[in-house]
Formats: C-alpha cells, structure tokens, sequence
C-alpha cells in the first residue's frame, strides 16, 4: 500500500498554498489530490470580479515569486483590479504548475482512521495511508438554502454556487434571494445577460464597501496611516482589519468580543462597482419570504409585506453555513470524534482537529482563527502556521501516542532530515 507522510486534500487556493510551503520541509513526502481551482472554475459565475484588493489576491508561496505580478508577466496578459475570475482561475492553475506539477487529479473519497494514521481511499479504487491529512476541500458542500426554497427541483430554484454561467437565464424572468456579494453580482450579471431580474433581501440596507465616507477617509489619513489602520490582508473595518490579521493575536481576545469583530469584519456587503450595473435592477429590502410554491413550471413566492411575484427561476444567494459533517469523505467516526462548535471543527495550534494529524484549512477554520480563514489571504497564515507546527512537530510517534492513547503503533517516524 503506497504511504505518504502528509496528504493534502483539496486543490484551491489553501490546499495549493499547503502543498508548497510543506514541500519546504526536506524529505517529507506531501501528496496533494484535486482538481485545481475547480470550485472557482465551475462553481462561481463567468463574468464575476474578486472582491478582494490586489494585495489580498496573491495565493501564498513562500518564496514570494508566484505572485499575480510574475503571472502577469509571464502570461503576457495585462491584469487590473477588480481581478476578473477566468484571469484569477488562470492564475491559480499557473501557480499550481509551478509549485505543484506532481499534483493528483484524483478524488479523495474517503479519510478513515488507520494505525498508520489514516487510511486515504481514492475515487480510482486505490487506497493510501497518510501520516498526517489536511483537508482544504472548502466551502462548496456548505451552500445554504433557505427551508422554504428547500426541495423543488434546481431547474426552478438554484443556489447561486450551481452555476458557471448565468446567460443561460437570457430572457427568463427571475428572482434573487439575498444583500451580500454574491446575490448583488448575480442580479448585475443576470441583467447584463438580457434577464429580468429582481433582489428581494432580509437586511434593511445593503452595506456598499468603499463608500464615499471610506474613501475620502482613506484619501485624507494619508498612505501611513492607511497603512496602520488597514492589513494588507483586506479583511475588515479600518483598524480591526490589523486585528484580523493576527489571527494568534485575535484568538486570545474574549469568545463574545471575536464573534462580534468577526460578524463585522464579514457582515454582507456589496462592491461599490456594483452600484452602477444594478441602477435598473429593483432591490426591495427587509422583505422575507413567507410563502413559497411552484406554478407548473414557475415559482411564485410570496413576502412578508403581501408583495407576490410569479417568475420562472428562483437564485439564492443566502451563502454558506459551515458544518464539517457535510465532509461526506470523512468516515463517521472520524466526524463522531471531531470537536465541533456550531458545526466549525475546534482547531489548535497547526490548524489541527481535536483528531491529531488531521488539520482543517480554510473557512471552517474561522471559529478558531477568525474571518482572515474565509479568503485568499488568509493562505499566508494558514500555510506558514500548518509547516511550522509539523516543522516542529514532525510525525513524532511519542507526541501521538501521547494525544491518542494507546491504539496508535509506535512506528511512526518524524520527517527526513528535518
Ligand atoms: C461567489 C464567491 C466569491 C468569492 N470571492 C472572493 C474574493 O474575491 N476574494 C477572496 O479572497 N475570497 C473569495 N471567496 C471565498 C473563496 O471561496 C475562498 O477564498 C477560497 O476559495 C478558499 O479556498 P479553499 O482552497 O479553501 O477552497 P476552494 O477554492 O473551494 O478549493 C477546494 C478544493 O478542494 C477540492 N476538493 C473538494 N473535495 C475534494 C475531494 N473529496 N477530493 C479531492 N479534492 C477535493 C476541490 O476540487 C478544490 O480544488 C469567494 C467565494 C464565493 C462563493
């Protein structure tokens, strides 16, 4: 049975970020399955923009050279920001042949636990054991649907995360749940296509970003100053984005104060290069859904305000709700003795489960290491802090043996030449 120190699962931006920074480690065996970029590729819609500053869009890599610059240069193609999604889709395929050409296509089907460590099943029938895995599989198994828009069929009411391509609905009339990012960039994109289109959210006002008052602060505090209240990392309001930049720092704060900054740090909000391209699209707030049927082949839905409408596709852009137990990969026993809040895995040190050897990357980090984990920025953190606890750490038998008791044999060893 082929055996591999640390198996990475997952091909996006973090498990690409992971693979490069734990090559670092001399003679440790990384292997890394996915389709790269994949949920960007397929699950986002062609035509959207990042959100995410220039700076915040570089993947990590820790000799600071896969970076959009030298993609643009070597690519010969002229980037600008907003980064556009095919250009960011290209780019992480560019970073993943560079850092990571050994990379497996394959699917991890299944992560049980093993002796060895862990037992790692592939979609092509081969079985592997891992001394260590990190999982970086993220968020597409998390899109959350509303009940009432639950059970009727996708061709009628979708999330947002089903579709690649909106100009499919070119002519159709339809309407799109939710006042976040992705709901606003749907409707822009749905009308832009030659849809009709309406937003029905929740919230009582959408939070643009970069607003006037934003801007002419930025623009009179000056570049330092900027620079003292506002991260690199692009991840929330003026001075609490330092604090969710350090995620060590933010951890230590109290369990109530880190929910509130992170809930203000990623409360829905909407790009102000959006406003323009939804002027003709009506956006009706504080509205809720209360009833919701389908028509023969339309959807009438109903609002708590006694508006109606009868359209032919519903679009839910209400997000994702995190809940590890959704990882249909990981074997039930392994969800049974993962500590959990809210359904985010309680992470320590290394980004490590209550399980040890098996790390968790990416949004579900967020409970432990706060919002920075939802984005592509937070790779910096999340790569280094994964290397440096198995740099430290290694495979060591004793360490194991002592977190896990006495099922785990004593012939794990600690990484080559480290
Ligand atoms: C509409 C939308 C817009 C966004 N815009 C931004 C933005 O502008 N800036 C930003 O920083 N973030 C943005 N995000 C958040 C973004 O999703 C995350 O920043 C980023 O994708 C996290 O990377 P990841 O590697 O954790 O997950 P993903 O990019 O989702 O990668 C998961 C990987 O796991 C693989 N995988 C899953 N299951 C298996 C399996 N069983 N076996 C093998 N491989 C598997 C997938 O193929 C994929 O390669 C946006 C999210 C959405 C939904």
């Amino acid at each position: 049975m082929t055996t591999c120190d640390v198996t990475i699962l997952g091909a996006g931006p973090y498990g690409l970020a992971a693979g490069n920074h734990l090559k670092q480690i001399k003679g440790l065996e990384v292997c890394v399955f996915g389709d790269p970029m994949s949920f960007w590729e397929h699950n986002m819609p062609a035509g959207m923009y990042l959100r995410s500053n220039w700076t915040a869009t570089q993947i990590a890599d820790p000799n600071h050279s896969l970076t959009l610059e030298a993609y643009q240069v070597e690519s010969g193609s002229h980037l600008f920001q907003p980064v556009p999604l095919d250009r960011f889709v290209q780019y992480g395929k560019w970073y993943q042949r560079k850092a990571l050409p050994d990379l497996d296509r394959r699917q991890v089907i299944r992560i049980a636990s093993d002796p060895k460590g862990f037992r790692v099943a592939l979609s092509d029938g081969e079985v592997m054991t891992s001394k260590r895995v990190v999982v970086a599989a993220g968020i597409g198994r998390f899109a959350w649907c509303p009940p009432d828009f639950a059970g009727f069929p996708s061709c009628l009411v979708s999330h947002s995360s089903e579709h690649s391509n909106l100009a499919k609905f070119a002519g159709k009339q339809t309407l799109v749940i939710g006042g976040g990012q992705s709901a606003l960039e749907s409707a822009a994109l749905l009308h832009e296509g030659g849809a009709t289109t309406e937003v029905f959210a929740r919230s009582r006002r959408i939070h643009w970003l970069q607003g006037w008052a934003s801007k002419s602060l930025h623009h009179r505090l000056g570049r330092l100053t900027n620079r003292l209240l506002y991260a690199p990392t692009d991840v929330g309001p003026a001075g609490i984005s330092q604090l969710m930049a350090r995620p060590n720092l933010l951890r230590r704060l109290p369990r109530s104060l880190q929910d509130r900054l992170r809930k203000r740090s990623v409360r829905p909000a909407g790009a102000r290069w959006l406003v323009d391209r939804l002027r003709e699209v009506p956006i009706h707030l504080g509205r809720s859904a209360v009833s919701v049927a389908a028509v023969g082949e339309r959807m009438k839905v109903r609002f708590d305000d006694g508006t109606e409408r009868t359209v032919d596709h519903v679009l839910l852009g209400t997000g994702y709700r995190i809940d590890v137990s959704k990882y249909d990969f990981l074997a039930p026993e392994l969800v049974r003795s993962l500590g959990t809040f809210n359904g985010y895995p309680i992470l320590r040190e290394g980004l490590e489960t209550s399980i040890p050897g098996l790390h968790i990357l990416g949004a579900p980090a967020a409970w432990s290491f706060g919002p920075l984990m939802q984005f592509v920025s937070g790779t910096h953190y999340a790569s280094q802090a994964l290397t440096r606890h198995i740099a430290r750490n290694g495979l060591s038998a004793r360490r194991v043996r002592d977190s896990v008791g006495a099922w785990y044999p004593q012939e794990v060893s600690v990484p080559r030449n480290n």
